[in-house]
């Protein structure tokens, strides 16, 4: 069975191609600049050889086509013909409280996403883009929606609801939804089956630090909290996102600087955390560099208010869940800078934690143990891959849906 899975953002459209005999990638890649000015497509083929190509993509479908396009061609494709790809699986953004699985997408399904677009207006709206433009271009091809949210669904209502007045709840849906569901399960889970113990038995915090970052309290293999809330602000520090905020100093930034909300929400989702706070650089990789090699005191003040705010983030949660047995590292940062992990790991073992700092120390994008055989709480590197879980979800939904239309 082959599987295409789509993950479209406002301006890209990041693509996989699995076998799923053998979870092989015959062809990836990623259509960048989307609606801009030079756009263009990257691929990565299963020989490691990668091309990229230039063309104007005006849109989300024409991206698409674009991209089924070198998938089929002669010269860089591994397929014949579309109707070689059984179904494509699509990351959906916001499932509110409707969805906490994924599922087969109808045209219920698309209406709803598309209602909870209001809620998620800088994600809904181009994953349905990706979803239509496959309805065009490849019609009747069964595709299934995986919702960042629907692993957050499981939080008890005293974790997602916030203190204001219960009425915008019911009336907008304004309550923590939780988002990065589908790394936070993948991570807990491939976890567990690398210490080989039973995850309805584990305390786990799972830390996804990329551009985008958040963690989840997962108890016996079930989110019983997350950072990111209603929208994927909250919580920790970000590339361009603050996370926690005294909500008061947004109505006083609007206040004192004459500013409307469309430039508020600029200054809170782009012009802000890493790259607020250092002035550098939204990216870790030149921040740490600024720091330790040019010694600019931005950068590390950054750097400290990063890690605090993570290590933070691990005491309450080792607190809401009597304790902690393992923690998971992912992400950009958490999977490539030793530095970060040894800094937010540092002072805990109160928490039974005993970091190996050898171990750690030079480890990229490999799965491994970083704490000591001894230590109570096993610290460790987990590569996150949400690509896999939604072919794998795909391909599942598939088989049953066939299933149950041949009874
Ligand atoms: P992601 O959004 O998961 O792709 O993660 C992107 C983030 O990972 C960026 O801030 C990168 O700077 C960071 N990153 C990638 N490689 C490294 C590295 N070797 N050291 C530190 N940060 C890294």
């Amino acid at each position: 069975m082959k599987i295409l899975v789509l993950n479209c953002g406002s301006s890209s459209i990041k693509f996989q191609l699995f076998e799923m005999k053998d979870k092989s990638i015959p062809i990836k890649g990623i259509a960048e600049k989307v609606g801009l000015k030079g756009s263009f497509v990257r691929i990565e083929k299963a020989n490691g050889e990668k091309i990229r190509f230039e063309g104007e993509i005006i849109d989300h479908l024409v991206g698409i086509e674009y991209i089924l396009g070198i998938i089929t061609s002669k010269k860089h494709g591994c397929l014949s013909k579309l109707t070689e790809i059984n179904a494509v699986g699509h990351r959906v953004v916001n499932g509110g409280e409707l969805f906490s699985s994924s599922v087969l997408i109808t045209d219920e399904v698309q209406s709803e996403v598309e209602r909870f677009c209001d809620i998620a207006p800088l994600h809904n709206p181009a994953n349905l883009k990706g979803i239509n433009a496959i309805k065009m271009l490849v019609p009747g091809i069964p595709q299934v929606a995986v919702f960042d949210t629907a692993f957050h669904q499981t939080l008890p209502p005293y974790a997602y609801m916030y203190a204001i007045p219960y009425s915008l709840y019911k009336k907008y849906g304004i309550r923590k939804y939780g988002f990065h569901g589908t790394s936070h399960y993948y991570i807990s889970k491939r976890a567990c089956e690398i210490l080989k113990v039973d995850i309805k038995a584990q305390r786990i915090i799972t830390v996804h630090l990329g551009n985008g970052a958040s963690m989840a309290a997962v108890k016996d293999g079930k989110s019983i909290d997350t950072s990111m809330g209603f929208t994927p602000l909250e919580g920790l520090i970000m590339g361009t996102r603050p996370g926690d905020l005294d909500a008061g100093v947004l109505s006083f930034i609007m206040d004192k600087e004459e500013i409307g909300l469309s430039a508020m929400s600029t200054l809170v989702n782009k012009q802000s955390g890493m790259l607020g706070i250092t002035g550098v650089s939204s990216d870790m990789r030149e921040i740490e560099d600024a720091a330790h090699k040019n010694h600019n005191d931005r950068a590390m003040l950054g750097l400290d208010m990063y890690h605090y705010r993570v290590k933070k983030y691990i005491g309450a949660y080792a607190s809401i869940m009597g304790g902690v047995d393992v923690i998971v590292f992912a992400g950009g940062i958490g999977e490539n800078s030793p530095e970060s992990r040894e800094a937010i790991c540092s002072g805990l073992e109160f928490l039974g934690i005993e970091f190996d700092h050898g171990k750690n120390k030079g480890l990229r994008s490999k799965e491994a143990v970083i704490s000591t055989p001894q230590s109570r709480v096993k610290v460790m590197v987990v590569p996150t891959n949400e690509e896999l879980v939604i072919a794998e979800d795909t391909m599942r939904i598939i088989k049953e849906t066939k299933k149950t239309s041949s009874k």
